[in-house]
């Protein structure tokens, strides 16, 4: 339960483009609500998916003319054709990992044995 700063009227859960609102039936004020606990934990689950899915690289070492593989999907958009390159991400003794960059839309992504 939270009353509006504003005039004091006890404000109503609104739901506005998947976004879990409290909104003064009075003067209009509404905030987000940010610590709605269902929603949270549903995005920390994404949060976390994602960053092992995208790969952190740095820009800098990646080569300036890169080949193309038909032979992969881009898992964003679909597109069956990326820019591939090879880099050493952990112990140098440990195989080097291959990248991928969708020609299309630029999704970087790490190849997974
Ligand atoms: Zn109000
Ligand atoms: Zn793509």
């Amino acid at each position: 339960m939270r009353f509006c700063p504003k005039c004091g009227r006890l404000m109503r859960p609104r739901i506005v483009d998947g976004e879990r609102i409290l909104e003064c039936p009075n003067c209009g004020y509404s905030e987000l609500v940010k610590a709605h606990l269902e929603g949270y934990s549903v995005r920390k689950r994404i949060e976390h998916t994602n960053k092992e899915k995208i790969a952190v690289i740095d820009e800098s070492k990646i080569p300036k003319v890169l080949p193309v593989t038909r032979s992969v999907e881009c898992p964003k958009c679909g597109n069956r054709e990326a820019y591939y390159w090879m880099m050493q991400t952990r112990a140098a003794d440990e195989p080097p990992t291959r990248f991928y960059r969708c020609t299309k839309c630029g999704f970087t992504w790490r190849e997974y044995e």
